[in-house]
């Protein structure tokens, strides 16, 4: 069998424990004997990250921006108890996805992989909720303070030139905490273009939210810039026939629950950290979430939205097989793949994409999976646990 042939490199972001051994397995055996694969390789797994001073980081995300497409690994954000387990490592590096969606200034969406035998949580869904996170700013780049004396708060805002601006926040008679955060006109405009485009490039609603009504101001910008920036995608909407729709957060979450799916649900930072979760976990795991960063020029970033899986890399290590789910790391390389296809007009990708998700479909609803979805599976269907390794050899059999 020939391979398919690609034109243009994915830039391939190698990441970390679990998650590190998949990927190896994925590339192995579910691309590399199909695909002629070009990639630009960086190694962000944390021990290169450390060695390069994370280096490679800012280099991938360069080249994310240079190719157009990337596919990443989960990677470790290491914390105190990372420090003490990687003695070596001279930095409590930043997140790497941090790290990359500041380059890319990109908005992550989420959506869930269904399958026929996991009912959601939420009984009327049939069709996944894509959430969409603004990742700049808020309480994310916020300064805190926590005081003890009686006194006041303020907030002054110094221009470079002109006159500052002082406001009070609260005279306080006792120990108090203040937060200061902020967003950028221009973030939020990348933010509303991402969001807007992606209803278009999926053809689905688009559905925003924020508190409007409290945060005059604040969330009111959000509210506002996303109308202006409507006015040039309105014609795409109206020509495919979805809408956009905008509601206070407490009427999103109602609205959300009692909905068929099938949309789109722009979130502020907080919002959309919150929900995504809450939306994964009623749909079923987080290991079956897809993750993807778009930035403003169209540059996309395919992940899997769970982490390294660490428990099951220490058993990994201890010799053991472990059933970790792939999908959510297959999907990416299939996303990406696809992506690169249409950018390059290869229509033999595109469907090789096609193909890797339908035997993945085939596989699960064959009644073979890992065992983090045999215990989600409707009582009645006949499923069986398999090792990561099973699973996977059995979608490349029906590849
Ligand atoms: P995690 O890796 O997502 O795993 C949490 C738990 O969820 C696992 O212990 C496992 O439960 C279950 N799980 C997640 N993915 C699974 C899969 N594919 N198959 C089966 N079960 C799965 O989160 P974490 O343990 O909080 O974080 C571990 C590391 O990942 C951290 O160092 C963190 O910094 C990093 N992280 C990276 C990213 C990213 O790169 N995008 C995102 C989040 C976290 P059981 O143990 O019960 O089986
Ligand atoms: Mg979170």
């Amino acid at each position: 069998m020939d391979k398919i042939q690609m034109k243009t490199p994915l830039v391939e972001m190698d990441g970390d424990e679990m998650t590190r051994v998949l990927w190896k397995m994925i590339k192995d055996e579910l691309i590399l004997p199909f695909v002629d694969l070009k990639t630009e390789y960086y190694d962000l797994g944390l021990l290169h990250r450390n060695e390069t001073e994370d280096q490679v980081t800012v280099d991938a995300a360069n080249a994310t921006r240079k190719y157009g497409v990337a596919v990443k690994c989960a990677t470790i954000t290491p914390n105190r108890q990372r420090m003490e387990e990687y003695p070596q490592l001279t930095q409590m590096w930043k997140s790497p996805n941090g790290t990359i969606r500041a380059i890319l200034d990109g908005t992550v969406f989420r959506t869930p992989i269904l399958i026929d035998s996991i009912r959601p949580v939420v009984r009327n869904w049939e069709a996944p909720i894509t959430v969409a996170r603004h990742a700049y700013g808020d309480v994310y780049r916020a300064v805190d303070l926590y005081t003890t004396e009686p006194g006041t708060c303020t907030m002054t805002f110094t221009p470079e030139n002109g006159e500052p601006q002082t406001l009070t926040v609260q005279k306080v008679a006792g120990p108090a905490v203040w937060q200061a955060a902020h967003n950028k006109e221009d973030s939020i405009r990348s933010f509303a273009r991402a969001c807007f485009q992606y209803a278009v490039d999926t053809k689905q609603d688009l559905w925003f939210s924020t508190k409007d009504t409290i945060a005059k101001v604040y969330d009111g910008e959000f509210k506002k810039v996303f109308e202006e920036e409507f006015e040039a995608y309105k014609q795409d909407f109206e020509r495919l026939g979805i809408t956009y729709f905008y509601t206070l957060i407490d009427d999103a979450v109602a609205r959300v629950i009692r909905s068929k799916g099938g949309f789109i649900w722009a979130c502020k930072n907080y919002d959309g950290d919150v929900m995504s979760d809450m939306v994964s976990t009623a749909f079923g795991s987080l290991a079956m979430m897809t993750s993807v960063l778009v930035a403003p020029d169209g540059t996309t970033e395919f992940e899997a939205a769970h982490g390294t899986v660490t428990k099951h890399y220490y058993k990994h290590l201890a010799g053991e097989r472990t059933s970790t789910n792939p999908m959510a790391t297959i999907f990416a390389w299939s996303g990406a793949l696809r992506k690169r296809g249409e950018l390059d007009e290869l229509p033999e990708l595109i469907k090789f994409a096609d193909r890797l998700e339908a035997a993945c479909f085939k596989t699960l609803n064959e009644g073979i999976m890992t065992k983090d979805l045999v215990g989600l599976v409707s009582p009645d269907f006949p499923a069986k646990a398999v090792y990561s390794d099973e699973f996977i050899a059995a979608i490349r059999e029906r590849m």
